[in-house]
């Protein structure tokens, strides 16, 4: 009779296939008794550690980490506690925000403020921020806003 053991694995992308290839090598090898390894991948994916809503009313939505992508792939991430219509229509006049001075700069170019991305939703000023700091991390969005409070930091 074969013994199976269930193994958790952070899901890293190839490398974590690479070790389940290495790991069910030494266990054919070594192994004294039968067993075979079942393999389950634990996503390393921000989303599945907070609230992830369906993306429909999204611009009615508040408590929000979201994307604005440019025509020229230009990007920005941010967040804010309130409606996120209200928010991405700043982006179009405040001139002290990244959004506004990168269209100020380019004239011809468009944003998605019909569509922002919703990357994440969550309850809390803190949680907020955190979450925007680690989905700018995952993002790297090159229009890139002061005071992020580091995820190392934040608790
Ligand atoms: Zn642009």
């Amino acid at each position: 009779m074969t013994t199976t053991i269930n193994m958790r694995l952070l899901y890293l992308g190839e490398i974590s296939y690479e070790v389940r290839r290495e790991m069910q090598r030494l266990v054919h090898r070594y192994a004294i008794m039968p067993f075979q390894f079942r393999f389950l991948h634990k996503s390393n994916k921000l989303k599945k550690s907070f609230t992830y809503k369906d993306k429909q009313n999204h611009l009615r939505r508040s408590s929000i980490v979201y994307k604005l992508t440019c025509t020229c792939v230009s990007n920005y991430v941010g967040q804010t506690r309130r409606n996120l219509a209200t928010r991405t229509n700043e982006h179009k006049f405040d001139q002290l925000s990244e959004v506004c001075k990168h269209l100020l700069t380019n004239p011809t170019h468009r944003y998605n403020f019909k569509q922002p991305e919703i990357l994440g939703i969550t309850v809390g000023q803190k949680k907020r921020h955190l979450l925007e700091s680690l989905l700018i991390q995952e993002h790297q969005p090159d229009l890139k806003v002061d005071g992020i409070i580091h995820p190392l930091t934040a608790f």
